[in-house]
């Protein structure tokens, strides 16, 4: 049976902010989407209400144990007047795949998706219309039973907020240096860093600023058994281009499975570009480098779709790619990409909504 999504009207619209104040997640649309679980009753009264502050009993299992998860999506104002999603099935499909691990019940992902339409439309004045704006999506779940037994809670919220966001890159992709980290490991094989869950990004925040204080603005995450084996660069996944092919870590259960990493994965392999899913070490690619075959690297996801890397810091040395210059394949990739997100290239994979 599916509910029927309710809509309350704002009657207290907020003031826009101009295209160059946006900023990321800095300012928030007139209304929002809520649904609300019980074991008893599973998910129920889903509406569209104006965005506002929620209350919560102080003992919300969300806020002694993590339990939550979240997705983040973009949606475009293309030059017909249109708003386009890019492959927004997917990203309900990780939501529930990060539900599953943190022991949370299932969302209609038709519900969920028809919840993301209805907003979007509800809020469409908010979508900025700026060259590289966008409107950012953010579906979420909390465990909101007040009660602190370590288990599974009985009571959930979903919700979706949104917030319109600036163009990642005020004059084009530019590449960035990155801190190789040995100490701190985002996550292990068995634990959850294939799920988009709160503590995976309170985990990472210590490296962070270990990062920033060796100026560089991301770490390079390596996984937690050998230490060696790359893993992701921020929160984002990653790329090497080695001598023409282009390989990216394997998905192996501590690696976030990004819709952009895919996304790139099927382009690569559309324009015959050799790409291949595997384990890489750190040494590996500092062979590469010390051999001339490292060609570029680059980082994919939602925020800034490819974050050319120019530069790798690993314990003391600098490793400088491609010059620091992005590198061909990376600005025809962001080209094409981004094209096919706002329909401005031929989108052969059927992914714009
Ligand atoms: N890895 C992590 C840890 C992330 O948080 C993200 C952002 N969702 C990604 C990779 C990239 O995923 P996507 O391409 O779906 O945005």
């Amino acid at each position: 049976m599916k509910s029927t999504i309710t809509i309350e009207l704002s009657t207290n619209k907020k003031p826009k902010p101009k295209a160059s104040e946006l900023g990321f997640g800095k300012y928030y649309t007139d209304h929002m989407f809520i649904m609300d679980y019980d074991a008893a009753t599973g998910w129920y009264n889903p509406r569209v209400v104006p965005y506002q502050p929620i209350s919560l009993d102080p003992a919300a299992k969300v806020f002694h144990y993590g339990q939550t998860i979240f997705e983040g999506l973009k949606a475009y104002l293309t030059g017909d007047g249109k708003i386009r999603l890019f492959r927004p099935e997917q990203n309900m499909a990780r939501l529930n795949r990060s539900n599953e691990r943190l022991s949370i019940p299932a969302v209609d992902e038709e519900l969920a998706l028809e919840a993301l339409k209805q907003l979007i439309l509800t809020d469409s004045d908010w979508i900025p219309s700026d060259a590289e704006t966008s409107l950012y999506v953010r579906p979420f779940v909390i465990a909101t039973e007040a009660q602190l037994g370590v288990n599974a809670s009985t009571q959930y919220m979903f919700m979706i907020i949104m917030s319109p966001v600036g163009s990642y890159y005020a004059e084009g992709i530019h590449p960035v240096k990155i801190h190789v980290e040995s100490q701190y490991v985002r996550a292990v094989r068995g634990g959850v860093g294939n799920a988009k869950t709160a503590g995976n990004y309170a985990a990472s925040l210590k490296a962070q600023e270990e990062a920033y204080a060796h100026g560089a603005s991301q770490v390079l995450w390596l996984d937690g058994v050998h230490r060696k084996y790359i893993e992701e660069v921020g929160s984002m996944n990653v790329f090497f281009n080695i001598d023409g092919t282009v390989v990216t870590p394997e998905l192996n259960g501590s690696i976030l499975d990004g819709i952009t990493r895919d996304s790139i994965i099927r382009l690569l392999k559309h324009m015959n570009v050799p790409v291949v899913e595997r384990q890489l070490s750190i040494d590996e690619v500092v062979a590469a480098h010390q051999e001339g075959r490292l060609v570029e690297a680059f980082g994919t996801g939602t925020a800034a779709v490819i974050s050319p890397i120019g530069e790798l810091t690993w314990e003391g040395t600098r490793y400088v790619i491609n010059e620091g210059n992005t590198g061909e394949l990376s600005q025809k990739l962001y080209d094409t990409l981004t094209g096919i997100q706002r329909g401005t290239v031929e989108d052969p994979f059927g992914w714009s909504v």
